[in-house]
């Protein structure tokens, strides 16, 4: 969604409550204090009451908003710049967007909605076109093993393993020069070696088991096709 169409979707805080509303009654309220599933809406309040308890609840409540005293246009706003926009922004950013006096509670709704975000994207599973790769990133090491003597190669202490899995999808009219595909998301897990069981593991935690793998052709990827539709290997296909 552009900024212009999030404009026209998003106008101003009763929109967003509105479309925030429909969402809840779609997934379901239910009462935290006797489960029932029936409940009346107050409009002034923006409280749910249950039908059978009258126990009452926010609109915010069991949601990313909850504690939040921030507008819903707030939230909506920071959500589309956090999923639309390439580069990061910044909390302090948002707050002079916003024009907002406080930067605390602008800098704990980024934190939050980063936090959730990064949550979902941690239970998506890939699907389509995956191709698996290894790398080895270089890290930081602790100040009380700087004296050991650095191991060589892979199994050197600041190389980090990492398994990254990468979702694309074909491209119907690729650019001249470009190939036919897109990437739409990438995994990355860091793991403690690259043994056959533990990378078959990553893929069955991550990967759709109607995925179309590719891989290099180590043998440590030979099981891997138990537990996807396809499986090829690169420079063999
Ligand atoms: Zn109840």
């Amino acid at each position: 969604m552009n900024i212009i169409k999030f404009n026209e979707n998003f106008p101003d805080e009763v929109s967003c409550i509105l479309q925030f509303k429909e969402q809840k009654d779609r997934i379901g309220v239910i009462c935290p204090k006797c489960g029932c599933k029936e409940h009346y809406w107050l409009q002034n309040k923006l409280r749910y009451e249950c039908k059978h308890c009258h126990y009452r609840q926010s609109l915010r409540s069991g949601t990313v908003m909850e504690n939040s005293k921030l507008p819903f246009l707030y939230w909506y706003i920071a959500i589309h710049l956090l999923t639309s926009t390439k580069k990061s922004f910044s909390a302090a950013e948002l707050q002079r967007q916003l024009g907002h006096k406080r930067y605390q509670p602008l800098w704990e709704m980024c934190c939050k909605l980063r936090d959730v975000m990064g949550k979902r994207d941690d239970i998506y599973s890939l699907s389509g076109q995956v191709e698996l790769d290894n790398a080895f990133i270089t890290t930081l090491i602790p100040d009380d093993q700087k004296d050991e003597a650095l191991k060589r190669g892979t199994g050197s202490q600041n190389k980090s393993k990492v398994v990254v899995m990468t979702e694309s999808t074909f491209v119907e009219n690729p650019k001249q020069g470009k190939p036919p595909k897109a990437v739409t998301h990438i995994k990355m897990k860091i793991v403690c070696d690259l043994k056959a069981e533990t990378t078959t593991n990553i893929v069955k935690a991550y990967v759709d088991s109607q995925a179309e793998l590719t891989t290099d052709a180590s043998t440590s990827y030979k099981k891997l096709k138990e537990h996807v539709k396809k499986q090829d290997a690169k420079g063999h296909c």
